[in-house]
């Protein structure tokens, strides 16, 4: 069995592997890289497109799904399987990220998409699929890919530990995918929501918090400690996201619910609300943000940012500037939540994905079985376990 690293290994963006093996090619994420040149945009495909026989999505955001309409453009014509939120979200995000030519010529009405059930196992030519809650975004999942040489675990985006989205645990596997978004940062969720409750009770007068719509939004609402507001497209898919929550804990869906039902709507023709105000995308690349931001800066209005800035994305210059203040909401796992899925799924050969060299070597540090070095171009074969080996 092969795995192909296509796009966000050794860099943050453009997420895509490909595992092919007893004759079978499968492509989990077709994710886009926010700011980068044309010729790093999309994932370097490790064969013609027209050989991959499906895809497989985590979730609809766009360093995951972004580059599925450039796929198509490049002459794939497979099955595409995601759940139905993420299906929900993809077209959003397209809008924000695809090529327009590629959008136009290939939209996702066009493409042949299977709508997945978390949980349930179902097999792609001769290779296995199961999945399972990513505890990322409602509807988001992991990816397990097996076949006769092992089991390929690709995490894409998880948070083992969230207030809002239950994660499944990872099955044992030979070759684990980790998401190495933030490195070795061992400073744990709860202590960052603490410190970004305390920012936002200190500017609750009126601040800006830029945020992506699915995801990270229900969590900083969940931590909110007083009356805030929200660009009014928010709500709706808000509360979607919270219907669809498998195995959300009663008293926390009572909770978002009532929040989002009772936040002020904003639209990006008002004046800012003299509270804090919650608007889409999370770096100012797209959605309201990119209005409200430009804004906030000429106002002088409190900001604070709270995920990924790509380099050269309004909010990375306005933090860079020092005009905006940044503060982690952890939606990917912290440092001791990967050594935790490392030991966990006790497997021979991990990789990290969407983190620079310099956080992977980090990480190498706390999990043995870490390769830091490898990067998009490269191919890790896994070899068929000799029978005659075993006990
Ligand atoms: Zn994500």
């Amino acid at each position: 069995m092969q795995i192909h690293f296509q796009g966000g290994f050794g860099e943050k963006g453009r997420l895509s592997v490909c595992v092919e093996g007893d004759g079978t090619t499968v492509m989990l994420d077709a994710g886009i890289k926010v700011g980068a040149p044309d010729a790093d945009y999309h994932p370097q495909l490790a064969l013609p497109a027209d050989e991959i026989d499906a895809v497989v999505i985590t979730h609809a955001h766009e360093d995951h799904v972004g580059a599925l309409c450039w796929l198509a453009a490049q002459g794939f014509s497979g099955p595409i399987y995601m759940t139905a939120e993420t299906l929900a979200e993809t077209p959003m995000t397209l809008a924000q990220y695809a090529r327009p030519a590629d959008l136009a010529a290939h939209p996702l009405s066009s493409l042949d998409i299977q709508l997945v059930e978390i949980g349930q196992r179902f097999e792609i030519g001769k290779l296995s699929i199961d999945t399972g809650h990513s505890g990322h975004v409602a509807g988001g999942m992991w990816i397990a890919v097996t076949g006769t040489a092992g089991r390929v675990m690709h995490c894409g985006d998880v948070v083992p530990n969230s207030d809002v989205f239950p994660m499944t645990p990872l099955p044992g596997c030979d070759v684990l995918l980790l998401d190495a978004s933030y490195g070795a940062d061992p400073v744990s969720s709860k202590d960052r929501a603490v410190a970004i409750a305390a920012w936002i009770a200190d500017h609750s007068d009126g601040a800006l918090l830029p945020t992506p719509l699915s995801g990270r939004s229900l969590e900083l609402i969940a931590i909110q400690p007083g009356p805030f507001a929200i660009a009014a497209d928010m709500a709706a898919p808000l509360l979607a996201q919270i219907d669809s929550i498998t195995g959300l804990d009663p008293a926390m869906f009572g909770k978002l619910s009532d929040r989002v039902r009772s936040a002020r709507n904003w639209q990006d023709t008002d004046d800012f609300p003299n509270m804090p105000l919650l608007v889409h995308d999370g770096m100012g690349s797209a959605g309201p943000a990119a209005t409200a931001i430009p804004l906030a800066l000429a106002r002088n209005h409190p900001m604070l940012f709270t995920g990924h800035l790509p380099a050269g994305s309004p909010g990375a210059m306005a933090h860079a500037d020092g005009r905006a203040d940044w503060i982690r909401m952890p939606t990917h796992p912290t440092l001791d939540e990967n050594v935790a899925m490392g030991q966990s799924t006790n497997v021979p050969q991990v990789f990290g994905h969407s983190c620079p060299p310099e956080g992977m070597a980090d990480l190498a540090r706390h999990i043995p079985n870490l390769d830091p070095t490898v990067v998009i171009g490269q191919t890790h074969v896994l070899k068929r376990k000799d029978a005659s080996c075993e006990s």
